[in-house]
């Protein structure tokens, strides 16, 4: 089970933004910008190479919901939206996520 399995289970404490049944978007723990989320889907999918045709709709739910969250975080003027894809390039949590970054 990944640590964010282990937040969405409420096993783990975070800072909860936004929660509906197919994704969670929490406060990055070691912010890297002066807004740092995460958008996180609530199926475990290992990594971006993981993904299948079945997820096409959970996709686009993460890119609309932080158009939502930019905006409701007032930081929808700037912003810039990540995926670490393997050790290799930064991805510390075999769980996809989306990072979405601000300094406004
Ligand atoms: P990545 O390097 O793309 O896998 O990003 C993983 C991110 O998860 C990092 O920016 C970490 O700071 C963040 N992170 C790890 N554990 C937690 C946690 N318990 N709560 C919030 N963010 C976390």
């Amino acid at each position: 089970m990944s640590i964010f399995t282990k937040i969405i289970n409420r096993e783990i404490p975070a800072e909860i933004i936004f929660e509906n049944d197919v994704l969670i978007v929490i406060r990055d723990i070691n912010p890297k910008a002066k807004v740092h989320l995460l958008i996180i889907p609530k199926k475990e999918i290992y990594t971006i190479n993981d993904l299948g045709q079945e997820d096409t709709k959970l996709i686009a739910e993460m890119f609309f919901t932080a158009q939502k969250v930019a905006k409701n975080m007032g930081v929808s003027e700037w912003y810039k939206l990540n995926f670490n894809v393997w050790e290799k390039w930064g991805q510390e949590v075999m769980h996809i996520h989306m990072h979405l970054l601000s300094d406004i």
